[in-house]
């Protein structure tokens, strides 16, 4: 704000003015965007670089706007997730990705060990019934949890961790596994790891960046790796996109990796082509 004679501030300059129409509008373009059903999701495959095996997937959504074509989520997830709007329009993309899971087992085409992953944000786990409307979905389609895992971040339990350690085990009741996404990225990340219920720890991309060339990544590593290991958690490696990088994280046993690497994140019809087996005769 623009300082004035006798103290006063203008407020609003113009760009102001136009920042807070474009958050308006896009405010706008969601709610509709939610109700046409234009949000989807993309695949990408989580694989055992060892086996070299699909061992599941992460449901990443995509927002297929009338106008704009394929809008990735770093443009609205942020504000999503500031919204109310989260929780409808997470509840629509897991009701989706169960739909997906269900009409694949119909077609004896969805290995049972597979599961699909759902990143669930903070607001979502505060929701009162967001267990109860999770169990509605499971039911709504027939699927056992054991399909599903679920990706929360450390943010998540930052306000009530007895409440939302409280519905991870409902829900790991259910069969729902849970992995702690972005790993090392937060600031207490060990503290999360020790008090939250978690199966799985995703090793952030910024760390497997330069996993090759930077000692001190290197070491942060096979630190975090040498932790999960001691507390019987499964590791990921995100973001991995090199030969080399791959070969650095092969001298480990066990680790799972998703990058471009291996793959993008795919359609999900473009998955089942290339992932799932053919349907049976
Ligand atoms: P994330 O959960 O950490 O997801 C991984 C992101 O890394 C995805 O970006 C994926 O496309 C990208 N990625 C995977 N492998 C590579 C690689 O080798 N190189 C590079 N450069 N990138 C790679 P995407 O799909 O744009 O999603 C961005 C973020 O948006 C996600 O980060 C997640 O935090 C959020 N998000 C995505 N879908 C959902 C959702 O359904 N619900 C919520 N709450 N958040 C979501
Ligand atoms: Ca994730
Ligand atoms: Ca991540
Ligand atoms: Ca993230």
């Amino acid at each position: 704000a623009k300082r004035r004679a006798h103290g006063s501030y203008q407020l609003f300059e113009p760009q102001m003015a136009e920042e807070v129409n474009r958050l308006l509008q896009l405010e706008s373009d969601i709610r509709t965007s939610y109700q046409e059903h234009h949000f989807t999701f993309y695949l990408q495959p989580l694989i055992d670089l060892h086996a070299r095996s699909l061992v599941g997937a992460e449901a990443l959504i995509r927002w297929e706007h009338p106008l704009r074509g394929l809008v990735q989520p770093g443009e609205f997830i942020g504000f999503l997730e500031n919204s109310d709007m989260i929780n409808p329009v997470g509840l629509q993309l897991l009701d989706d990705v169960c739909q997906f899971i269900r009409m694949h087992k119909e077609q004896g085409r969805f290995p049972p060990e597979l599961r699909i992953a759902v990143n669930i944000s903070e607001r979502q786990l505060y929701d009162a019934d967001f267990v109860g409307k999770c169990q509605s979905v499971l039911r709504k389609y027939k699927l056992p949890g054991s399909c599903l895992e679920f990706e929360i971040t450390e943010g998540a339990a930052l306000h009530n961790l007895d409440e939302v350690v409280d519905k991870m085990r409902k829900l790991q009741n259910e069969g729902i596994t849970f992995a702690l996404d972005d790993f090392g990225t937060g600031y207490s990340s060990l503290s999360y790891l020790k008090r939250l219920p978690v199966n799985k720890v995703k090793i952030d991309k910024s760390f497997i960046d330069d996993i090759t060339i930077d000692p001190q990544d290197a070491a942060m590593v096979a630190s975090i790796i040498a932790i999960a290991r001691n507390m019987n958690l499964l590791i990921v490696a995100e973001g991995v996109e090199t030969d080399a990088q791959a070969q650095w994280l092969s001298q480990y046993e066990g680790i799972l990796i998703q990058g471009y690497l291996f793959d993008k994140p795919l359609t999900a019809q473009t998955f089942a082509q290339n992932y799932l087996p053919e349907p049976a005769v």
